[in-house]
């Protein structure tokens, strides 16, 4: 995840976005504090909730085998690790929302 602006791949949240077709989190740069949203339209069957949850484990680096086990441990669903995956390569497809 890259920043359209400045290229910079460090972002903070800044908040949720909600109106009554989407929720959005949005992010900002750390570098040219940019403003950045991304869409729950990943994958209706998840709650925005757990796509949120492994983007930040894929964030900190983890693999896909370990953040499948961390989520469905912790949220007690079945994710596989294709899921994850193609949730993760959604996002580095820069489908970001600007
Ligand atoms: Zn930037």
């Amino acid at each position: 995840m890259t920043c359209k602006k400045c290229g910079f791949d460090n972002f903070i949240k800044h908040g949720m976005r909600t109106n009554k077709y989407s929720q959005k989190q949005v992010y900002q740069c750390k570098q040219c504090n940019s403003f950045f949203t991304i869409k729950n339209n990943l994958n209706s069957i998840y709650s925005f909730y757990i796509i949120q949850e492994v983007l930040d484990h894929f964030c900190q680096g983890k693999s896909y085998a370990k953040i499948v086990s961390l989520v469905n441990e912790k949220e007690k669903i079945n994710l596989s690790k294709s899921t994850v995956h193609r949730w993760v390569q959604t996002v580095k497809n820069k489908k970001w929302q600007k």
